[in-house]
């Protein structure tokens, strides 16, 4: 087991900052004129600037996902705290990152921008990982992301993947799992007590059917937690976000509906693509998604939008040559899909 201090990670110049000390942050307390930020008095329900410490939707969340508020970092969107993660802990020209893949496209550009190194390690060809790869590639890195339920691939790694993982490598492992709740597999978030660099990423975006509100977060140590806390944009969350979240977080029973819906969904569709002639690999899922092979993935995906179907062509991406990625709709969106690769079948055959 590596013992690192989370301090001696962080980017050098950046280990003594004095972070932008907002009005809303040097008072807490009950106040009935607020004269401290230049704002407008008026009400318009947005002319006040919004909590830069997320306090109430915070406390939200952490009864949800079972953990203290000091180990939540939100963010506008994961991309967010993608690139607030490579910015605070990578030396520029100096760290590098691993990733596996395929996996997210934001890992690459978020290194990109930041002037990181990010290296690859293949999954085998049935999207399994190569756990020993991937421990001598990542160990000296500054992060190792693994995306598990893995996008584009639908397929998770198993905890014990992770454990190995952080154990021999010395840097932080960063698990997204923007796809976790439709998955039967639990989150790995109660591993963090026992490893303070590992950061779990998780998204509104997806099965809590909020990505137009742009509203990411990481579950990690408190430690890193505050230094993120530190680098971010004091105000990255707006009012009208938050208020929004939390109200919608309230609805956990309409929520849960709906994530059974997709995943019953899921279901139903698999066994079909299953059946049919032209599809020639249907991979295993834990997300929201299906990835499919056939013989001409590009031709299929121009058929599909000639009727109304938009649908994700990953053929380009590495390992997924002759693959569509399909995200699961409603009964009747889906029902459409059925209906289209119906059609097609029959003119295949
Ligand atoms: C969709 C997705 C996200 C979500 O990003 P947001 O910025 O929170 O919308 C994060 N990671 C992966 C792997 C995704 O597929």
């Amino acid at each position: 087991m590596v013992t690192i201090n989370i301090k001696d990670l962080i980017r050098k110049d950046l280990q003594n900052l004095e972070p932008y000390s907002s009005a809303r942050n040097e008072f807490s307390g009950a106040a009935s004129v607020f004269l401290d930020a230049n704002e407008n008095p008026f009400e318009t329900n947005v002319n006040r600037y919004p909590d830069p410490n997320q306090f109430d939707l915070k406390t939200k969340l952490s009864v949800i996902k079972g953990v203290r508020i000091e180990q939540l970092l939100l963010g506008n969107g994961s991309d967010e705290v993608i690139d607030l993660i490579f910015r605070g802990f990578c030396n520029p020209q100096v760290d590098f990152a691993v990733s596996i893949a395929p996996s997210y496209g934001m890992y690459d550009v978020s290194a990109k921008i930041n002037g990181v190194e990010l290296r690859k390690v293949l999954l085998n060809n049935d999207f399994t990982l190569d756990v020993n790869t991937l421990i001598k590639t990542a160990r000296e890195a500054k992060l190792v992301f693994i995306c598990s339920p893995n996008n584009p691939t639908g397929n998770s790694f198993s905890r014990s993947t992770i454990q190995r993982v952080l154990h021999e490598c010395k840097g932080l492992v960063i698990v997204d799992e923007a796809y976790i709740d439709f998955s039967e597999k639990k989150s790995i978030v109660d591993l963090i007590t026992e490893n303070p660099r590992l950061i779990v990423l998780q998204t509104l975006s997806k099965a809590w059917g909020m990505a137009g509100l742009r509203l990411g977060f990481c579950i990690a140590n408190e430690e890193i937690c505050n230094f993120l806390h530190k680098i971010k944009p004091p105000y990255n969350i707006n009012c009208l976000t938050q208020d929004f979240a939390l109200n919608r977080l309230e609805q956990s029973k309409t929520i849960k509906n709906e994530i059974a819906s997709i995943i019953s969904e899921r279901k139903r569709i698999m066994l079909f693509f299953e059946e049919l002639e032209i599809i020639e690999t249907v991979f295993p899922t834990d997300a929201n998604f299906i990835l499919i092979r056939m013989s001409n993935a590009t031709k299929m995906y121009s058929e599909l939008v000639n009727n109304g179907i938009i649908v994700r062509n990953r053929s380009n991406q590495v390992l997924c040559d002759n693959t569509l990625r399909i995200s699961i709709g409603t009964h009747e969106e889906n029902e459409k899909l059925i209906h289209v690769f119906k059609q097609l079948n029959k003119l295949k055959k």
